[in-house]
């Protein structure tokens, strides 16, 4: 199978590689559908001192945060 893989034409291989990670991305998106919220740290928003914080309002303080294919898929 690899033989015949490598025997394709270049850009047909680039076309199959495409593909897999497409596949591998849809895949992953209806596995692991949540990413670390990228506006704070576990949800909060720490004060300075670090003792303090308040709840992230982008993900509602649950520090997560539904991938856009994962959004694209129904899951929520
Ligand atoms: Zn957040």
């Amino acid at each position: 199978m690899l033989a015949g893989f490598t025997s394709l034409d270049p850009t047909v291989r680039l076309v199959v590689v495409l593909a897999l990670a497409a596949g591998i991305y849809v895949v992953s998106g209806l596995i692991w559908p949540y990413t670390a919220c990228s506006a704070c740290t576990g949800g909060k928003h720490a004060s300075p001192t670090g003792k303090n914080w308040r709840n992230c309002g982008r993900c509602g303080g649950s520090g997560k945060k539904l991938r856009l294919i994962s959004r694209l898929l129904g899951r929520s």
